[in-house]
């Protein structure tokens, strides 16, 4: 194959991830996405904290890779004339209210971080400490804070990873794309408006993946997973450098520039493909944010934003080639981390399909052999 051509269903992080480094790595690319309602890339909280998580073996280690990756893929963008994707390194604190809960976090932390230049250090900080570092935080709650901690804006990124997609020559498509198999191993993807031929086919259609492969005899134990989350703002407060705050349960906050709070998420498995925003759904993120944050209540509330997050029921998420289907590669099911993971998934992604193997060991990652009974 001299320049191969390779089709990208899909252009969420991880699809944009994977289309950007296959077009720096020298492919023909063509992204195809419909951009559905439920998109989890848009309304991801885009925390890039995994050292205090409780994720271990190899997801661990690609949550790790994955937040180690970003000063490379600022490079890279940059070299591709794409300069803010709203990235900033703004520390994190993981806070409790019972300093003694706080023991076992602190020696993952250490333990975790020890020579990982990205992840920076690690401090155990009072309750006014932590409130220096973000001042609407309760008065009872202790922290453990990494100043490694990160976030980024998930939109941005998204659109950033495409532009630069499109200056190194890939094409967009804004349509539905259905995958048919052609001659000698090549695939089809057929658009309302065109026919695109294809020697490799990357499926990153996210909580949609399934409705790309079943057709093909093939399924994932991937599921939609609903997200509400809500956006605050603190008129005239300069929040751009205060750190995201992690408490005991699976909410959070993150801050970013201009007095912009995101709060968040639920995790409604069993959701299906409904993305709507629930009267539950605001109330419950609303609840847990003014708990650890009770300093916020006078913020605006200036939008709520939900996504299906792709979640694998158990060994996600897919990366690399689909058994039985040859020239078919997944890159799907990062649930609830993958603007932390895809790109880093993206970049190794792109190296097996253009070199058959890449720098980053996915074989954990491996699709499985899933055939649908006749
Ligand atoms: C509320 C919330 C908070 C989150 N917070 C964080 C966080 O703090 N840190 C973190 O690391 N991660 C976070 N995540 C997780 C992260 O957002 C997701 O893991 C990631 O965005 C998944 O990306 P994706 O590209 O696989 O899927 P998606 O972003 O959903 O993209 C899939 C795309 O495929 C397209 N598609 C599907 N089928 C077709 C078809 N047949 N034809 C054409 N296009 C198709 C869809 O239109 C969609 O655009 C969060 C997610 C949510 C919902």
């Amino acid at each position: 194959m001299s320049t191969p051509r390779v089709a990208v269903i899909g252009s969420g992080v991880a699809g944009a991830s994977t289309a950007f480094a296959l077009a720096a790595g020298g492919a023909e690319v063509v992204v195809v996405d419909r951009v559905l309602r439920g998109q989890a890339t848009a309304a991801g909280a885009g925390i890039i904290q995994p050292w205090s998580s409780g994720v271990d073996g190899p997801t661990y280690d690609l949550y790790a890779a994955g937040a180690a990756y970003y000063p490379q893929l600022l490079e890279r963008l940059a070299a591709a004339g794409v300069s803010d994707i709203g990235y900033r390194v703004t520390g994190s604190l993981v806070v409790h209210a019972d300093p003694a809960r706080l023991d076992d976090v602190e020696e993952r932390l250490r333990r975790r971080t020890a020579g990982v230049a990205v992840a920076g250090t690690v401090e155990r900080l009072g309750e006014r400490d932590a409130r220096a570092l973000f001042p609407p935080l309760a008065p009872a709650l202790s922290a453990v804070f990494v100043s490694g901690g990160a976030r980024v804006d998930g939109r941005r990124l998204r659109s950033g990873l495409l532009a630069g997609a499109r200056r190194l020559g890939a094409v967009v498509l804004d349509a539905p794309a259905r995958l048919v198999p052609a001659s000698a191993g090549s695939w089809a993807v057929h658009t309302p408006g065109a026919e695109i031929d294809a020697d490799v086919v990357v499926v990153a259609a996210g909580a949609w993946v399934n409705s790309v492969l079943e057709p093909l005899g093939h399924q994932l134990d991937v599921e939609p997973q609903r997200g509400q989350i809500a956006h605050l703002e603190l008129e005239g407060r300069d929040t751009a450098n205060w750190p995201s705050v992690l408490p005991p349960s699976s909410h959070y906050i993150v801050s970013f520039d201009a007095g912009r709070i995101v709060v968040g998420a639920t995790r409604e498995t069993g959701s299906g493909f409904d993305a709507r925003i629930t009267a539950g759904g605001t109330l419950e993120v609303l609840t847990n944010a003014l708990t650890v944050a009770p300093g916020l209540a006078s913020a605006s509330l200036i939008e709520t934003r939900v996504g299906l997050r792709p979640l694998a029921a158990e060994h996600g998420p897919y990366l690399g080639p689909v058994p039985g289907l040859p020239n078919l590669f997944l890159n799907a099911g990062f649930g609830p981390a993958g603007l932390t993971m895809a790109p880093v998934a993206g970049h190794a992604l792109a190296q097996l399909v253009l070199a058959g193997s890449s720098d980053l060991d996915l074989s954990a990652f491996a699709p499985p052999g899933h055939r649908l009974s006749q």
